[in-house]
Protein backbone atom coordinates (compact mmCIF):
# COMPACT_ATOMS: atom_id res chain seq x y z
CA UNK A 1 0.00 0.00 0.00
CA UNK A 2 1.08 3.47 -0.69
CA UNK A 3 3.27 4.83 1.96
CA UNK A 4 0.74 8.05 2.61
CA UNK A 5 -2.38 5.47 2.75
CA UNK A 6 -1.24 3.11 5.37
CA UNK A 7 -2.52 5.30 8.62
CA UNK A 8 -5.97 5.68 6.69
CA UNK A 9 -5.78 2.12 6.05
CA UNK A 10 -5.14 1.22 9.06
CA UNK A 11 -7.66 3.41 10.90
CA UNK A 12 -10.80 2.04 8.46
CA UNK A 13 -9.22 -1.24 9.98
CA UNK A 14 -9.59 -0.11 13.59
CA UNK A 15 -13.60 0.78 12.22
CA UNK A 16 -13.61 -2.89 10.80
CA UNK A 17 -12.55 -4.50 13.61
CA UNK A 18 -15.03 -2.63 16.02
CA UNK A 19 -17.98 -3.83 13.60
CA UNK A 20 -18.73 -0.89 12.35
CA UNK A 21 -18.52 -0.77 9.19
CA UNK A 22 -21.45 -1.06 7.71
CA UNK A 23 -23.22 -0.96 4.26
CA UNK A 24 -21.49 1.67 2.40
CA UNK A 25 -18.67 4.07 2.64
CA UNK A 26 -17.38 7.00 0.08
CA UNK A 27 -13.77 7.16 0.14
CA UNK A 28 -13.21 10.80 -0.74
CA UNK A 29 -9.48 12.63 -1.63
CA UNK A 30 -8.41 14.13 -4.59
CA UNK A 31 -7.86 11.57 -7.91
CA UNK A 32 -3.58 10.63 -7.86
CA UNK A 33 -3.79 9.36 -4.14
CA UNK A 34 -4.59 6.29 -5.38
CA UNK A 35 -7.64 5.69 -3.15
CA UNK A 36 -8.18 2.80 -5.19
CA UNK A 37 -5.81 0.79 -3.24
CA UNK A 38 -8.14 1.30 0.32
CA UNK A 39 -11.64 0.30 -1.37
CA UNK A 40 -9.42 -3.02 -3.11
CA UNK A 41 -7.90 -3.34 0.28
CA UNK A 42 -11.66 -3.41 1.92
CA UNK A 43 -13.34 -5.19 -0.91
CA UNK A 44 -10.71 -7.63 -0.52
CA UNK A 45 -11.04 -8.07 3.25
CA UNK A 46 -14.70 -8.60 2.81
CA UNK A 47 -14.33 -11.29 0.53
CA UNK A 48 -11.11 -12.88 2.08
CA UNK A 49 -12.28 -16.87 2.97
CA UNK A 50 -9.87 -17.30 6.30
CA UNK A 51 -8.62 -13.45 7.56
CA UNK A 52 -5.40 -13.32 8.88
CA UNK A 53 -4.87 -10.24 11.95
CA UNK A 54 -8.18 -9.28 10.91
CA UNK A 55 -7.22 -8.74 7.32
CA UNK A 56 -7.24 -10.59 3.93
CA UNK A 57 -5.00 -13.49 4.18
CA UNK A 58 -3.49 -13.08 0.20
CA UNK A 59 -3.64 -16.69 -0.98
CA UNK A 60 -7.35 -18.08 0.02
CA UNK A 61 -9.44 -19.24 -3.25
CA UNK A 62 -10.98 -15.99 -2.94
CA UNK A 63 -8.06 -13.76 -2.32
CA UNK A 64 -6.65 -15.45 -5.42
CA UNK A 65 -9.67 -14.75 -7.50
CA UNK A 66 -9.64 -11.12 -6.23
CA UNK A 67 -5.94 -10.60 -7.15
CA UNK A 68 -7.12 -12.02 -10.55
CA UNK A 69 -9.43 -9.89 -11.30
CA UNK A 70 -12.30 -11.95 -11.71
CA UNK A 71 -14.16 -12.55 -8.45
CA UNK A 72 -17.21 -13.57 -9.04
CA UNK A 73 -19.04 -11.92 -6.31
CA UNK A 74 -17.05 -8.08 -6.76
CA UNK A 75 -19.06 -5.97 -9.26
CA UNK A 76 -16.55 -3.00 -10.18
CA UNK A 77 -17.02 0.41 -12.53
CA UNK A 78 -14.13 1.73 -13.44
CA UNK A 79 -12.87 5.36 -14.44
CA UNK A 80 -13.71 4.69 -18.03
CA UNK A 81 -16.02 7.17 -20.15
CA UNK A 82 -17.08 10.87 -19.09
CA UNK A 83 -20.39 9.50 -17.19
CA UNK A 84 -22.10 6.85 -15.53
CA UNK A 85 -25.31 5.91 -16.73
CA UNK A 86 -28.09 3.98 -15.16
CA UNK A 87 -27.39 0.97 -17.08
CA UNK A 88 -23.85 -0.36 -15.26
CA UNK A 89 -25.33 0.75 -11.79
CA UNK A 90 -28.74 -1.35 -12.23
CA UNK A 91 -26.67 -4.51 -13.72
CA UNK A 92 -24.12 -4.28 -10.35
CA UNK A 93 -27.48 -3.58 -7.75
CA UNK A 94 -28.77 -6.28 -9.02
CA UNK A 95 -26.12 -8.57 -9.00
CA UNK A 96 -25.81 -7.34 -4.90
CA UNK A 97 -29.34 -8.67 -4.33
CA UNK A 98 -28.20 -12.00 -5.64
CA UNK A 99 -26.28 -14.62 -2.87
CA UNK A 100 -22.87 -15.04 -2.89
CA UNK A 101 -21.40 -17.44 -5.26
CA UNK A 102 -18.25 -18.12 -2.92
CA UNK A 103 -20.25 -17.17 0.44
CA UNK A 104 -18.73 -14.67 1.59
CA UNK A 105 -20.91 -11.52 0.85
CA UNK A 106 -20.52 -8.83 -2.03
CA UNK A 107 -19.20 -6.00 -2.62
CA UNK A 108 -19.25 -2.90 -5.17
CA UNK A 109 -16.77 -0.36 -6.31
CA UNK A 110 -18.13 2.51 -8.38
CA UNK A 111 -14.78 4.87 -8.87
CA UNK A 112 -15.03 8.18 -10.22
CA UNK A 113 -18.70 7.94 -8.60
CA UNK A 114 -19.11 11.98 -9.12
CA UNK A 115 -20.41 11.08 -12.53
CA UNK A 116 -22.91 8.95 -11.62
CA UNK A 117 -26.01 10.28 -13.77
CA UNK A 118 -28.94 11.43 -11.70
CA UNK A 119 -31.23 8.53 -12.76
CA UNK A 120 -27.54 6.05 -12.04
CA UNK A 121 -27.57 7.37 -8.62
CA UNK A 122 -31.46 7.16 -8.10
CA UNK A 123 -30.82 3.34 -8.92
CA UNK A 124 -28.19 2.86 -6.94
CA UNK A 125 -29.80 4.87 -3.65
CA UNK A 126 -32.63 2.12 -3.77
CA UNK A 127 -30.05 -0.20 -2.99
CA UNK A 128 -28.45 1.89 0.02
CA UNK A 129 -31.67 1.86 1.16
CA UNK A 130 -32.56 -1.65 1.82
CA UNK A 131 -28.49 -3.08 1.01
CA UNK A 132 -28.67 -7.53 1.42
CA UNK A 133 -26.85 -8.09 4.66
CA UNK A 134 -24.04 -9.37 3.59
CA UNK A 135 -22.93 -5.96 0.97
CA UNK A 136 -20.58 -3.99 1.05
CA UNK A 137 -20.62 -0.44 -1.59
CA UNK A 138 -17.49 1.26 -1.71
CA UNK A 139 -17.69 4.93 -3.95
CA UNK A 140 -14.74 6.90 -4.53
CA UNK A 141 -14.85 10.05 -5.14
CA UNK A 142 -12.92 13.40 -5.66
CA UNK A 143 -15.62 15.94 -5.13
CA UNK A 144 -18.79 15.31 -2.48
CA UNK A 145 -20.55 18.36 -3.60
CA UNK A 146 -20.81 16.28 -6.76
CA UNK A 147 -22.92 13.68 -5.31
CA UNK A 148 -26.50 13.74 -4.25
CA UNK A 149 -26.98 14.76 -0.53
CA UNK A 150 -29.48 11.47 -0.55
CA UNK A 151 -26.25 9.51 -1.36
CA UNK A 152 -24.14 11.30 0.81
CA UNK A 153 -26.15 10.82 3.39
CA UNK A 154 -26.18 7.16 3.55
CA UNK A 155 -22.51 6.77 2.99
CA UNK A 156 -20.05 6.56 6.06
CA UNK A 157 -17.22 8.89 4.61
CA UNK A 158 -13.80 8.65 4.45
CA UNK A 159 -11.75 11.54 3.66
CA UNK A 160 -7.79 11.20 2.24
CA UNK A 161 -5.73 13.81 2.75
CA UNK A 162 -2.98 15.26 0.67
CA UNK A 163 0.38 13.48 1.84
CA UNK A 164 3.04 16.00 3.54
CA UNK A 165 5.68 17.11 0.61
CA UNK A 166 8.60 15.31 2.04
CA UNK A 167 6.16 11.59 2.00
CA UNK A 168 5.62 12.69 -1.71
CA UNK A 169 8.90 14.03 -2.66
CA UNK A 170 10.96 10.96 -1.32
CA UNK A 171 7.90 8.08 -2.11
CA UNK A 172 8.95 8.96 -6.08
CA UNK A 173 12.30 9.58 -5.14
CA UNK A 174 11.98 5.36 -4.78
CA UNK A 175 10.37 4.92 -7.85
CA UNK A 176 13.50 6.35 -9.41
CA UNK A 177 12.11 10.07 -10.42
CA UNK A 178 13.23 13.11 -9.06
CA UNK A 179 11.03 15.82 -8.59
CA UNK A 180 11.24 19.18 -7.35
CA UNK A 181 8.37 21.51 -4.92
CA UNK A 182 7.31 23.03 -7.65
CA UNK A 183 6.04 19.87 -9.90
CA UNK A 184 4.32 18.48 -6.62
CA UNK A 185 2.71 21.65 -5.76
CA UNK A 186 1.38 22.03 -9.46
CA UNK A 187 0.00 18.57 -8.77
CA UNK A 188 -1.59 19.67 -5.65
CA UNK A 189 0.75 17.10 -3.68
CA UNK A 190 -0.65 14.12 -4.92
CA UNK A 191 1.93 12.14 -5.56
CA UNK A 192 0.38 9.66 -8.46
CA UNK A 193 -0.48 12.80 -10.73
CA UNK A 194 2.75 14.06 -10.18
CA UNK A 195 4.22 10.99 -11.28
CA UNK A 196 1.94 10.81 -14.30
CA UNK A 197 2.79 14.16 -15.05
CA UNK A 198 6.62 13.87 -15.14
CA UNK A 199 6.20 10.65 -17.35
CA UNK A 200 4.37 12.88 -19.58
CA UNK A 201 7.18 14.96 -20.19
CA UNK A 202 5.59 18.64 -20.01
CA UNK A 203 7.90 20.22 -17.67
CA UNK A 204 9.62 22.31 -19.55
CA UNK A 205 7.02 23.55 -21.48
CA UNK A 206 5.61 25.01 -18.31
CA UNK A 207 8.79 26.36 -17.46
CA UNK A 208 8.74 27.85 -21.45
CA UNK A 209 5.49 28.84 -21.44
CA UNK A 210 5.18 31.15 -17.92
CA UNK A 211 8.41 32.46 -18.31
CA UNK A 212 7.27 33.74 -21.93
CA UNK A 213 3.98 35.22 -20.04
CA UNK A 214 5.94 37.23 -17.93
CA UNK A 215 8.20 38.58 -20.91
CA UNK A 216 5.37 39.38 -23.10
CA UNK A 217 5.76 43.31 -22.69
CA UNK A 218 9.38 43.10 -23.51
CA UNK A 219 8.23 40.58 -26.68
CA UNK A 220 4.96 42.03 -27.75
CA UNK A 221 5.51 40.39 -31.16
CA UNK A 222 4.70 36.87 -29.06
CA UNK A 223 1.27 37.39 -28.34
CA UNK A 224 -0.36 35.38 -30.89
CA UNK A 225 2.28 32.64 -30.24
CA UNK A 226 1.44 32.32 -26.62
CA UNK A 227 -2.00 32.39 -26.57
CA UNK A 228 -1.96 29.77 -29.13
CA UNK A 229 0.16 27.44 -26.90
CA UNK A 230 -1.92 28.36 -23.96
CA UNK A 231 -5.02 27.24 -26.34
CA UNK A 232 -3.06 23.73 -26.62
CA UNK A 233 -4.33 22.58 -23.68
CA UNK A 234 -6.69 24.97 -22.19
CA UNK A 235 -7.48 23.71 -19.02
CA UNK A 236 -4.57 22.81 -17.71
CA UNK A 237 -2.79 25.96 -18.90
CA UNK A 238 -4.74 28.46 -17.00
CA UNK A 239 -4.19 26.77 -13.69
CA UNK A 240 -0.73 27.47 -14.36
CA UNK A 241 -1.35 30.39 -14.99
CA UNK A 242 -3.53 30.96 -11.65
CA UNK A 243 -0.81 29.36 -9.93
CA UNK A 244 2.03 31.85 -11.28
CA UNK A 245 -0.32 35.04 -11.08
CA UNK A 246 -0.23 33.92 -7.28
CA UNK A 247 3.01 33.64 -7.05
CA UNK A 248 3.25 37.34 -8.44
CA UNK A 249 0.93 38.52 -5.83
CA UNK A 250 3.00 36.41 -3.07
CA UNK A 251 6.10 37.95 -4.07
CA UNK A 252 4.67 41.25 -3.41
CA UNK A 253 3.21 40.42 0.29
CA UNK A 254 6.88 39.64 0.80
CA UNK A 255 6.96 35.62 0.26
CA UNK A 256 9.94 33.72 0.32
CA UNK A 257 10.57 32.19 -3.27
CA UNK A 258 10.99 28.66 -1.59
CA UNK A 259 7.47 29.08 -0.16
CA UNK A 260 6.08 30.27 -3.83
CA UNK A 261 3.84 27.17 -5.75
CA UNK A 262 6.53 27.21 -8.15
CA UNK A 263 10.02 28.29 -6.88
CA UNK A 264 11.62 27.21 -9.95
CA UNK A 265 10.25 30.32 -11.59
CA UNK A 266 11.40 32.64 -8.43
CA UNK A 267 13.18 35.19 -11.09
CA UNK A 268 10.57 35.97 -13.83
CA UNK A 269 8.24 35.91 -11.31
CA UNK A 270 9.67 38.06 -9.43
CA UNK A 271 9.88 40.30 -11.99
CA UNK A 272 6.52 39.97 -13.24
CA UNK A 273 5.64 41.25 -9.39
CA UNK A 274 8.18 44.42 -9.89
CA UNK A 275 6.22 45.14 -13.03
CA UNK A 276 2.66 44.80 -12.66
CA UNK A 277 0.54 46.29 -9.67
CA UNK A 278 -1.42 44.04 -7.32
CA UNK A 279 -4.80 45.46 -8.64
CA UNK A 280 -3.43 44.23 -12.34
CA UNK A 281 -2.53 41.15 -11.04
CA UNK A 282 -5.73 40.47 -9.24
CA UNK A 283 -7.72 41.91 -12.62
CA UNK A 284 -5.63 39.29 -14.73
CA UNK A 285 -6.81 36.20 -12.13
CA UNK A 286 -10.65 37.20 -12.66
CA UNK A 287 -9.72 37.36 -16.44
CA UNK A 288 -8.56 33.64 -16.57
CA UNK A 289 -11.87 33.05 -13.96
CA UNK A 290 -13.98 34.37 -16.70
CA UNK A 291 -12.17 32.94 -19.69
CA UNK A 292 -12.51 29.73 -17.90
CA UNK A 293 -16.09 30.21 -17.56
CA UNK A 294 -16.52 31.12 -20.98
CA UNK A 295 -14.79 28.46 -22.54
CA UNK A 296 -16.19 25.18 -20.15
CA UNK A 297 -16.55 22.36 -22.68
CA UNK A 298 -19.57 22.41 -24.97
CA UNK A 299 -19.70 26.41 -25.01
CA UNK A 300 -19.60 27.40 -28.79
CA UNK A 301 -16.87 29.95 -27.89
CA UNK A 302 -13.26 30.65 -29.48
CA UNK A 303 -10.72 30.65 -26.98
CA UNK A 304 -8.35 32.51 -28.93
CA UNK A 305 -10.24 35.74 -28.83
CA UNK A 306 -10.65 35.46 -24.92
CA UNK A 307 -7.12 34.44 -24.53
CA UNK A 308 -6.11 37.08 -27.14
CA UNK A 309 -7.62 39.90 -25.29
CA UNK A 310 -6.58 38.69 -22.04
CA UNK A 311 -2.73 38.78 -23.18
CA UNK A 312 -3.29 42.42 -25.08
CA UNK A 313 -4.06 43.79 -21.43
CA UNK A 314 -0.87 42.51 -20.25
CA UNK A 315 0.80 44.93 -22.51
ZN1 LIG B 1 -8.00 -14.68 1.68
Amino acid sequence: MYPWLRKEWLNLLEVARAGRLGHAWLLLGDEGLGKEQLADALAQRHLCQQHIDDQACGHCHACQLFSKGNHPDLGRIGVEGKSIGIDPVREICRRLGESAQLGRGKVVIIEGAERMTEAAANALLKTLEEPAGDSLILLLASQSSRLLPTILSRCNKHLCPIPPESVTLRWLEEQGISATPSQVRICRGAPLRVRQYLEEGGDAQRRELLSSLCRLPEEPSRLAALASSINGDLERHLQWLQLLLADALKVQAGCPAAQLNMPDLADPVGELARQCSTERLLDAQQGLLAIREHCQPGQLTNPMIHLHQWLCRWL
